[in-house]
């Protein structure tokens, strides 16, 4: 696809669609991880003497809510890079025009949250004109929002001579697609963390795609329900016991291996200091549930992510946030990291359990995007990556 590095931008206003929802505490940004994804694309642009126009949103605003301004963003962003970054006082409009065209090259300018304006979520084209009126050259390098038919994500593409990929999002589609149609052999998925109902597009096409699917985390209950199993108070949704039996029947008629665990670690309530205990087997007697997979599961699926040519893991395998049920995860985790092939990771817990394991830096490609990585694979368009074709 086409990127930044394919485009003249010297002395350009280049407006650039960043994922800047980063989470704040205090007015302070707590995890820089998605504003560090963007550096690639903006350190090329500020070396080629281009004139930056940031633009991102910030949380679910309802009005103009001073504590979801892009402020605390931009201010990283300054320090990260050592530019000076100015925050707009707008979105769009001739106040936000004119710092946009006293702009130099090398210099960014930040505009306020995206969603500060109803035009945003809207897919406004009208709204996508006044962004369009801030640059020359559009680039959308915000993945995590490419889900999203959104004006800054995709009406603004239509507004624009030139509208390209980020570095950081072309990088995303092209790793994901390679995932997808030439991975190397065999191709194991380990699949985890809550919903089945979510996340059985994404089972349907690794049953198509992959040579294994792992299951893991309380995805496992619908499986083990449907065939027969007591869950005890486990998470079992009763909407997630027909799509976890199409799965299992699908799997039947394919080549993909479909693996439940063998062995499970229980606990009476959900917290850090309820009572545990493992279960060798699969039946969740009444008044416990399951929160981890067990000792037996763990020696398996690490057998499969070693032997694999290309790992996918979306979901932990338990409740990892909870430390007597945290080895599960922190095994796979591990098990990836060491793994000799390629390494995916996708999902807001999957990328948190990595960092928290001091991981994250250990696999080949960590998405910036939960929801748009697993609609990629499921098959479906992602507005903000078919607007640039
Ligand atoms: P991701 O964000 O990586 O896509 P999910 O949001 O689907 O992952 O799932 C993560 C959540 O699933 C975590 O909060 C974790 O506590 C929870 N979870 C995993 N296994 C279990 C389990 N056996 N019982 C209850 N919750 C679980
Ligand atoms: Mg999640």
């Amino acid at each position: 696809m086409r990127t930044v590095a394919d485009v003249d931008v010297e002395d350009r206003r280049v407006l650039v669609r960043v994922d800047f929802n980063v989470p704040l505490e205090g007015g302070q940004v707590t995890d820089d991880t998605r504003i560090r994804a963007a550096l690639p694309t903006l350190e090329l642009l500020r070396e080629r003497g281009a004139r930056t126009v940031l633009v991102s949103h910030l949380g679910r605003p309802k009005d103009r809510e001073p504590e979801l301004s892009m402020r605390p963003a931009a201010d990283r962003l300054a320090e990260l890079t050592g530019a000076d970054v100015t925050l707009a006082p707008g979105v769009v409009g001739p106040d936000v025009e004119a710092f946009a065209g006293n702009l130099q090259p090398g210099d960014v300018l930040m505009l306020e949250n995206v969603r500060f304006e109803p035009g945003e979520t809207a897919n406004d084209p009208d709204f996508a004109r006044g962004l369009a009126a801030l640059a020359d050259v559009y680039v959308n390098d915000a993945f995590g929002a490419a889900h999203r038919a959104h004006a800054s994500t995709e009406a603004v593409a239509h507004e624009v001579d030139v509208a390209v990929a980020g570095l950081l999002l072309a990088r995303e589609v092209e790793t994901l697609t390679r995932l997808l149609e030439s991975p190397q052999r065999p191709l194991v998925a380990v699949l985890g963390g809550a919903k089945v109902s979510d996340k059985i597009g994404v089972i349907d096409r690794f049953l198509q795609t992959a040579d294994t699917i792992l299951v893991g985390g309380a995805m496992c209950f619908p499986f083990l329900h449907a065939l027969g199993h007591d869950t005890g108070n486990s998470l079992c949704a009763d909407e997630d016991l027909e799509p976890a039996r199409t799965a299992l029947n699908a799997a039947d008629r394919s080549d993909c291996r479909l693996e439940l665990p063998s062995d499970l670690i229980l606990g009476d309530r959900f917290a850090a200091d309820a009572r545990y205990r493992e279960l060798d087997g699969l039946d969740v007697p009444a008044g416990w549930m399951g929160l981890d997979v067990g000792r037996r599961t763990v020696e398996r699926y690490r057998a499969a992510i070693a032997g694999a040519g290309t790992v996918f893991w979306n979901g932990p395998m338990g409740a990892f946030e909870l430390d007597p049920f945290a080895a599960g995860t922190r095994a796979i985790a591990e098990a990836v990291a060491e793994a000799p092939g390629a390494t995916v990771v996708g999902g807001g817990d999957s990328a948190a359990a990595l960092q928290r394991f001091g991981l994250a830096d250990r696999v080949t490609h960590l998405s910036t995007g939960g929801g748009a990585a697993l609609e990629f694979i499921e098959g479906r368009t992602l507005p903000g990556v078919e607007a640039l074709r």
